[in-house]
């Protein structure tokens, strides 16, 4: 059945009349349609009994009528897209409707109240549930957006030097993988040095490299509409025996959670395997983050590896395992891999070596 159908078939099992999409992401998801509107309005109408319909931005109506199999209509910047779109749909008055809760904003939940009026439910759930088990194509684009996430961490670990600063190094990473084709990281690129990684959302800046210190590369890339996300914390110099002790201590909670992870386990329970490694030792408080998140069209994205999820863990799932240890002002570790649920256990699209690793600066 293909993706479009299954809306369809959802839609008719909920007496709904319509669907409207309005992530980008949801759109290339289920058409192949890649488009970012900006602050433009678009929108993938999905009817229960009648074809699909694209509304998009006029600059964008030439590359979707081409790719489309089903009809496409747009707006200039100086048309109000509210009235086109409601002049160019069939009512759908006092019908049930549904729309992506966690992507719309106001404005356009509100345009879309004026144009249908109609009861809005929350579509997001749905989605996710669809996009929650990848196939093996899917898999396949993120073994090789993983890849190019090895390749640039191995690119940040050729450049570590006390002479650089973070964004100096961040800088080398990206012209990197420029220059391999990849035009999109996944989200901004980190490169924190000492202090800086106990701060698990720091932010690269123009501090030079600390030497007997920690190193992190938080990174990943977008291939064919696909993100990579990995973490490596690595050794400048000689860090303290403390220090070393933390990265291990965080190392035996991702390999443990890793191990543990295969269909029929909850998303808590894999949770646990990691956090009660890091609280036996007495430092479960620095570690005050979920486990790790799905991954798939978006960096971030459903189920989230937490306490509380009972969500049963099956072939298809890919999220991350990244358990971080921020000791404020002494260390921050974080370590994580993202991966894919087999019938036996959790592969990982990242290689790069786990094991505490030193480098000269
Ligand atoms: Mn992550
Ligand atoms: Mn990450």
């Amino acid at each position: 059945m293909s993706k479009l159908t299954q809306i369809q078939t959802y839609l008719n099992q909920e007496g709904a009349s319509l669907a409207v999409i309005s992530d980008p992401v949801t759109v290339n998801y289920l058409t192949g349609f890649v488009c970012d509107p900006h602050e433009r309005q678009m929108f993938l109408f999905v009817y229960a009994d009648r074809e699909p319909v694209l509304f998009v931005p006029a600059l964008e109506l030439a590359k979707a009528t081409s790719l489309l199999n089903f009809p496409v209509f747009g707006y200039v910047d100086s048309e109000n897209p509210w009235e086109k779109i409601k002049s160019g749909l069939p009512s759908t008055a006092g019908k049930k409707l549904f729309a992506e809760f966690d992507n719309l904003n106001v404005t356009k939940f509100q345009g879309l109240q004026t144009v249908f009026e109609g009861h809005f439910e929350n579509l997001t759930p749905f989605i996710q549930r669809m996009r929650l088990i990848k196939s093996q194509d899917e898999i396949d684009k993120m073994l090789i957006a993983g890849q190019y996430a090895d390749k640039a961490v191995q690119i940040g670990i050729d450049n570590i030097s006390l002479t650089r600063t973070e964004t100096d190094i961040l800088a080398k990473i990206e012209f990197g993988m420029k220059e391999q084709g990849i035009n999109k990281m996944s989200f901004e690129t980190m490169v924190l040095t000492g202090d800086n990684a106990a701060n698990p959302h720091g932010e690269p800046g123009v501090n030079r490299i600390e030497n007997n210190a920690l190193l992190l590369f938080d990174l990943g890339v977008m291939y064919e509409g696909y993100a990579s996300d990995m973490t490596r914390t690595v050794a400048v110099g000689q860090p303290d025996q403390f220090k070393q002790d933390i990265y291990n201590l965080c190392l035996e909670a991702q390999l443990t959670a890793q191990d543990f992870v295969k269909p029929g386990v909850s998303a808590s329970e894999v949770d646990h395997a990691a956090r009660q490694v890091i609280e036996k030792a007495g430092y479960g408080e620095y570690f005050n983050h979920r486990l790790g998140h799905g991954i798939g069209m978006d960096v971030h994205e459903y189920p989230s590896i937490m306490e509380g999820n009972d969500l049963v863990i099956e072939e298809g799932m890919c999220f991350s395992i990244e358990p971080g240890i921020y000791i404020p002002g002494k260390v921050g570790v974080r370590i994580e891999d993202c991966g894919y649920v087999t019938k036996d256990g959790f592969n990982a699209f990242t290689q790069t070596p786990k094991e505490l690793r030193f480098f000269e600066g």
